[in-house]
């Protein structure tokens, strides 16, 4: 496993639609596996291809333990539901935060690294967090859509005054 060089804005990658992945080969098995170790050394919480300068339909999100570590090849969304505004952050904008309005729950569909297909609903956060990562597939970005601008210093009070 490797930790891969993270692409940041402004990369052409980032705003390309990625591929299909059409077969599940030793190399995507691999681009996975460095893809979990590229996100978790940069305490991330998701990860897309495209920020690994990968044009694939491969994201990986995990939240915290409880809900776990989801490996998702050609993800989809087929349902959405509700409007929830928070904040959110990204990888490739390492000094950007700000709140962004995103469905509240939504239905997914992927596979696995094994070829099995699954559908998840999330909701919250973890909807959240799907709905970004799965937008870097479609070379969509973030930063487009946000309300209001966090500063990186003023991330924890904003935090504090906004818990549920
Ligand atoms: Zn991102």
């Amino acid at each position: 496993m490797a930790v891969l060089p993270i692409v940041k804005y402004p990369h052409p990658m980032l705003t390309t639609p990625a591929k299909e992945v059409m077969e599940i080969t030793d190399d995507i098995l691999e681009l996975l596996d460095d893809m979990y170790e590229t996100m978790v050394a940069n305490d991330g919480i998701g990860i897309a291809a495209p920020q690994v300068n990968q044009s694939l339909r491969i994201a990986l999100v995990e939240i915290d333990e409880e809900t776990g570590l989801f490996e998702m090849i050609n993800p989809q969304i087929i349902k959405t539901a509700g409007k929830t505004i928070d904040v959110e952050g990204c990888l490739s904008f390492p000094e950007i935060f700000g709140t962004v309005e995103r469905a509240d729950t939504i239905v997914l569909n992927y596979f696995d690294r094994n070829g099995d297909a699954y559908e998840v609903e999330a909701e919250d956060y973890l909807a959240r967090v799907f709905q970004h990562e799965l937008e870097h597939l479609e070379g969509k970005l973030f930063t487009d859509k946000i309300i209001q601008s966090i500063l990186p210093e003023d991330l924890e009070t904003y935090m504090e005054e906004n818990i549920k």
